[in-house]
């Protein structure tokens, strides 16, 4: 179990923006990273502080850049894409949003005006990208191979001019992002894996998608088997006007708890409680289900797990509320 589970706060080592350099990185929300990266590199050679400048940037972005171009690309990017905006920025997540994170409900609820912001947060939830995903060395036909560059036979020094140290020492803790095009930027920044094409397959198969078997809802109690059928259907609840208030986690359970590889387990645990709770479906108060939610996700499919295990977590979780 313990390889599948990782929360959200270890995946990166980078430090966290001050209230100045968060103001700043949501003023570069709208911006693409290439134009991010030039225009950082114009403020780097005092673009900015000339005074006959002819550049055409508003002045809140020329502020920003000016505030963040001492850092990283790598790490000013990051600060974009994970930007919360302080204002009420259009098109950018907010608490006045239609469409809110399922993921961020508990932690920092937040919507988005846009359904194609939401359908992209929602969807990196689902998905992470690890540096060196199966370790720095591929199998193939021909033998081993760089995993960065698919040289043949690297030896030590060639993974040191890749600078993989900079994620193998850590104490295991590789990088790892949300975002393709954050990887995509740490393997020409930190690997020197210079050629786009080769950045963007190597990212690519550095994917990883948490094996689930099972989405469900928590406005109704429905179970789903595929990712992009949940996300319908809560598209269509939020543009019936369902908000944040009507969530109830304990849906989520239920309807996890129907799907067709737990659903006879569950009845048979259920009957033997007796009448009421056959008939009362059970209430799982909204303490900390994160992790039973995401077992039940993942569904009998491990080794490790099977329906009767799964059932009587939920059950020890349900009984857990009374003590
Ligand atoms: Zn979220
Ligand atoms: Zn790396
Ligand atoms: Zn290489
Ligand atoms: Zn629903």
């Amino acid at each position: 179990m313990a390889e599948f589970v990782f929360h959200d706060a270890n995946l990166w080592n980078f430090g966290l923006p001050d209230p100045e350099e968060s103001e700043a990185a949501v003023a570069l929300k709208g911006s693409s990273d290439q134009e991010i990266k030039a225009w950082l590199a114009f403020a780097r050679t005092g673009g900015f502080q000339l005074p006959s400048s002819n550049h055409s940037l508003p002045q809140k972005l020329v502020d920003a850049f000016l505030v963040l171009k001492y850092y990283d690309d790598l790490l000013i990017l990051h600060w974009v894409h994970e930007a919360q905006p302080t204002g009420n920025t259009e098109g950018d997540a907010s608490s006045t949003g239609r469409y809110w994170c399922t993921s961020c409900l508990r932690d920092k609820p937040h919507g988005y005006k846009h359904k194609d912001d939401w359908r992209r947060e929602e969807k990196e939830h689902e998905e992470t990208y690890f540096c060196m995903h199966r370790g720095k060395l591929e199998s193939t036909d021909h033998g081993f191979v760089c995993a960065f560059c698919g040289i043949n036979g690297p030896d030590e020094s060639h993974f040191a001019s890749h600078n993989v140290y900079a994620c193998e020492s850590q104490g295991g803790k590789r990088f790892s992002c949300k975002r393709r095009c954050d990887m995509v930027t740490h393997l020409d920044k930190v690997h020197g894996v210079y050629d786009r094409s080769q950045r963007e397959k190597v990212a690519t198969m550095w994917k990883y998608c948490i094996p689930k078997q099972a989405w469900a809802c928590g406005f109704c109690v429905r179970t789903f088997s595929t990712f992009p059928e949940r996300l319908k259907h809560l598209q269509g609840h939020f543009e019936n006007g369902m908000t944040l208030d009507n969530w109830d986690n304990s849906k989520v359970i239920q309807g996890l708890l129907e799907q067709p590889a737990l659903k006879e387990a569950w009845k048979a645990k259920v009957a033997n409680l007796g009448l009421e709770a056959e008939t009362r479906p059970l209430v799982w108060m909204d303490t900390d289900l994160k992790d039973l939610q995401r077992r039940l996700e993942m569904g009998p499919l491990a080794a490790w797990e099977n329906p009767e295990a799964l059932v009587d977590a939920a059950f020890t979780a349900y009984l857990s509320q009374f003590e």
